[in-house]
């Protein structure tokens, strides 16, 4: 059933078993996998089934870090939250991943890529992709392989892309036909409270978000699914009981902000004759999946260096060959081998690479004296990059290009340089992360391995937000992933 906040009395107290507020990837993925069980499922969405100005308002803010989107223009506010506008490029984060990595501070997630692989599974078919899962032989064809280098510091891997699925086109119909879920629009948790003492949730405030007044909820389980900067926001703007916000014991929630830094367009590669096909590192479509091929360093040849996770894809220079005479004639001199031939034509790309940061408290969320139209706190946002995210891209660049060299597929000219800052256009990738991050020590984490608030034993967090770090990958199938995992989880908990 949908229905309107409007068509709830003010004043009222609704009731649950389990109430997930937020309808992106992330709270569609549980309320979606709770549909048709005997759980009763209360999901609330702050906009409605169309974009919304007056809405999308509510999610303005103020940048004081690094050069960031405008707050209110990274991600949507209304039913299907940002599958409204993403991309669908998915990719599940690897192994190591999750791994501590002692070069890594705050690195080491509570559990393995091994503990999410049934779940990347069903998340896939959530986001409709296909195929055998990701062994790359099983991805690859005469007509468009990976190259392989002599370098074995290099390794190939690929995206899928989902349509991309928009779930507000595609989710109504299930909410409404599943007895056990009743999804209420245009409603906007203002608050989460706490019973005195601050052990468990006691009920939610939400605020009609058009017009006046609101209700409250009480559930047996809540799950806070509001995307990877509000879910900080909301806790943190929820004081009243427990000082600083709710699960802020630590003065963790809001801290460890990451983004996938993207810096684009930097390094250009020439091929030589010997390079191979470039078919696989183009869109293309295998086993009727549109897949995208990239490069990146192989996990021992980051550990060798101390590097953080980057991908790389190739962009075609269109321009190529004539608006690149210049750049060809600098490489072709700066060429270590110069016996070796470079084409007067050539092929020509540069790189686009979104990379892993290293999570740091001092990039946060934080709240504005400022309230918007409901009374919740803005955000801040402080984004900060370090060095070491620096110098990840910079080194990723020249592995690859003595690779390259190596197996004579080309020669690159690199134009970043390891300890220099990323270049001004290096942005976001609109993936707002580590916000109320994920770890077994509750003064190292504000979730547990569960997702479940350390010291709240009724209130669970779904989103990027509990990524304990980054990867390079984009986020949105390891949200869909964690979430039907936390679905069953919530299935199981409640007698
Ligand atoms: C332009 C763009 C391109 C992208 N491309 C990709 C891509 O190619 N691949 C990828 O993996 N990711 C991509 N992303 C990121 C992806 O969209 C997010 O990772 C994903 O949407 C996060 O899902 P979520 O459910 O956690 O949060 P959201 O999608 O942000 O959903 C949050 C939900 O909570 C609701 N909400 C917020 N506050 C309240 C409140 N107070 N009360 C009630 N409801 C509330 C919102 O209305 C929304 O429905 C892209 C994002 C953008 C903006």
């Amino acid at each position: 059933m949908i229905v309107e906040a409007s068509a709830i009395e003010p004043g009222s107290h609704l009731e649950a078993d389990v109430c997930v507020v937020g309808t992106g990837p992330a709270g569609l993925a549980i309320a979606d996998r709770l549909a048709g069980g005997r759980r009763q499922v209360l999901v609330l969405e702050s906009g409605g089934l169309k974009p919304d100005p007056a809405v999308q308002a509510l999610y303005a803010g103020d940048n004081i870090g690094r050069g960031y989107f405008p707050l209110d223009a990274c991600r949507i506010r209304g039913f299907g939250g940002s599958s409204g506008c993403w991309a669908g490029l998915c990719r599940p984060l690897d192994p190591e991943d999750f791994e501590a990595r002692p070069y890594v501070p705050h690195s080491g997630w509570p559990i393995r890529r091994a503990d999410l692989d049934a779940w990347y599974a069903e998340a896939e078919k959530f986001l409709g992709l296909r195929g055998p899962g990701w062994d790359l032989a099983r991805w690859s064809t005469k007509g468009a392989a990976p190259w392989t280098f002599a370098d074995a510091r290099i390794a190939s891997t690929f995206f899928k892309l989902s349509k991309p699925v928009r779930l507000a086109e595609t989710m109504p119909g299930p909410m409404r036909a599943a007895e056990n879920i009743r999804v209420v629009l245009g409603a906007s948790l203002v608050r989460v409270g706490l019973a005195p003492g601050g052990g468990q949730v006691q009920a939610l405030h939400v605020r009609r978000t058009r017009g006046e007044g609101g209700f409250t909820v009480a559930a047996r389980k809540v799950v806070l699914a509001c995307g990877g900067i509000e879910n900080a926001r909301l806790l943190l703007a929820s004081d009243d009981v427990q000082r600083g916000g709710v699960g802020n014991g630590h003065d963790l929630v809001g801290r460890y902000f990451m983004e996938h830094p993207h810096t684009d367009g930097e390094g250009l590669l020439l091929g030589s004759p010997a390079l191979p096909s470039p078919a696989f590192y183009q869109r293309h479509t295998r086993l009727g999946q549109p897949i995208w091929g990239s490069l990146g360093l192989t996990a021992e040849a980051r550990a060798q260096e101390g590097l953080l996770a980057a991908t790389l894809v190739l962009l075609p220079r269109r321009d190529a060959p004539r608006a690149l005479e210049e750049p060809m004639r600098q490489v072709m001199a700066d060429t270590d081998a110069p016996d070796r031939p470079l084409p007067e034509k050539g092929v020509a790309f540069t790189f686009g690479t979104p990379s892993e940061q290293v999570p740091d408290p001092e990039s946060r969320v934080l709240l504005a004296g400022e309230r918007d139209r409901l009374g919740v706190p803005r955000v801040r946002l402080d984004w900060r990059v370090s060095a070491v995210d620096q110098r990840s891209v910079a080194r990723t660049h020249a592995i690859l290009a003595e690779a390259l060299a190596r197996s004579g597929f080309g020669r690159v000219r690199l134009t970043l340089t390891p300890g220099q800052p990323f270049p001004a256009h290096t942005g976001g990738g609109r993936h707002h992360m580590g916000t109320t991050r994920m770890h077994a020590d509750p003064t190292k984490g504000v979730v547990d391995a569960d997702c479940r608030v350390h010291g709240l034993p009724d209130l669970y967090v779904a989103g990027s937000s509990v990524f304990t770090t980054s990867g390079s990958a984009n986020p949105t199938l390891t949200i869909v992933a964690l979430a039907r995992r936390l679905a069953a989880h919530l299935d199981e908990a409640l007698p």
